[in-house]
């Protein structure tokens, strides 16, 4: 789908996935003028195929829109074409319990630019891939390495939305800790260096008792689907939530902790490294907690109980 200087996204074909053409002085490519998207679709056991909270995608990608001075197609514009690819491809939808059809939606600055400014043409466009589990681990323990040199976000930067850069600024850091042996890395706020913000593609949480807490949105962190899913789910199962700060020293002195996202969608945290000290959660086990919300939420996106929140979008 395409959009000139109207706003207005129109048109819109299916191809079969393969090179796209772009100016060389596109605003994506010269000054990272692009957001993307991920959600995934799940085989129910009947062959129907349930999308997760796709209107909450087309919302997100809108509101990162607006920081990346972009024009977004509308929630409907979004969720059809999310459904209409997804139909196209149903065939690499994998079995119930085999994994999911992972969406990639991207919107680009497609049009050229020269100097810093805002791309006059964008480009909206969706890719699909069958996908396993995000980690090697699956759902066993990941372990992971709080980072007190590079950060991901700042204050007032774009860390609140998914544009490109963000991955751009995390792909050193995520190297190192991977050739170390860590699964991903958890980044601190800037400003104090003490505070939990999220991991590379995750957002984060933590367990003490009855209480499960994690960073609130400040605009530095994305505000995950999942997140905001597993917020309403604990809630309905008689636990507290609190989105607050968070501390790296409450972060050790967690009962279990656990990150959120459409790829790993709730994976649990066998270990934390800070400034070289290692701390262990339940024998780094599956936490109790972690192991619920994780089967919750799964039986929920693969339709094995009712949809009584109303999140899932079944294409037949
Ligand atoms: N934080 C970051 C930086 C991410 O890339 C993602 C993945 N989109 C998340 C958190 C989790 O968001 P969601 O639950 O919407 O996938």
């Amino acid at each position: 789908m395409k959009c000139s200087s109207d706003g207005k996204f129109t048109g819109g074909e299916l191809k079969h996935f393969g090179p796209i053409e772009l100016s060389p002085s596109s605003g994506v490519l010269n000054y990272g003028q692009g957001l993307f998207e991920g959600l995934k679709a799940y085989r129910k056991e009947d062959g129907s195929i349930l999308l997760f909270r796709p209107e909450e995608n087309a919302l997100r990608l809108r509101m990162g829109a607006e920081r990346m001075c972009m024009p977004a197609p509308t929630v409907q514009q979004f969720v059809d074409a999310v459904k209409l690819t997804v139909l196209a491809n149903r065939r690499w939808v994998p079995p119930t319990g085999k994994g999911s059809l992972y969406i990639r939606p991207l919107l680009m600055g497609s049009g050229a630019v020269l100097g810093l400014a805002p791309a006059p043409e964008y480009t909206f466009l969706i890719f699909v891939s069958p996908v396993g589990t995000y980690f090697k681990e699956g759902l066993a323990p990941i372990n992971l390495i709080v980072e007190h040199d590079f950060h991901r976000a700042t204050r007032g930067g774009t860390g609140g939305v998914k544009t490109i850069g963000n991955y751009a600024s995390v792909l050193k850091a995520q190297k190192i800790a991977k050739e170390k042996g860590y699964s991903d890395v958890l980044y601190l706020d800037s400003v104090e260096k003490k505070y939990l913000e999220e991991v590379s593609s995750c957002n984060i949480f933590i367990v003490k008792g009855n209480v499960i807490s994690t960073p609130a949105l400040k605009g530095t962190i994305l505000p995950g689907i999942t997140r905001k899913s597993i917020i309403d789910v604990a809630r309905g199962h008689g636990f507290e939530v609190r989105e607050q700060l968070i501390s790296v020293e409450e972060l050790l002195e967690a009962d279990e902790v656990f990150c959120t996202g459409t790829a790993v969608v709730v994976s649990p945290v066998g270990s934390i490294t800070y400034r070289g000290k290692r701390v262990a959660y339940g024998n780094c086990g599956v936490g109790v907690v972690s192991k619920q919300l994780y089967s919750i939420i799964t039986s929920l996106q693969m339709g094995l109980v009712e949809d009584t929140m109303g999140w899932t979008v079944r294409l037949d």
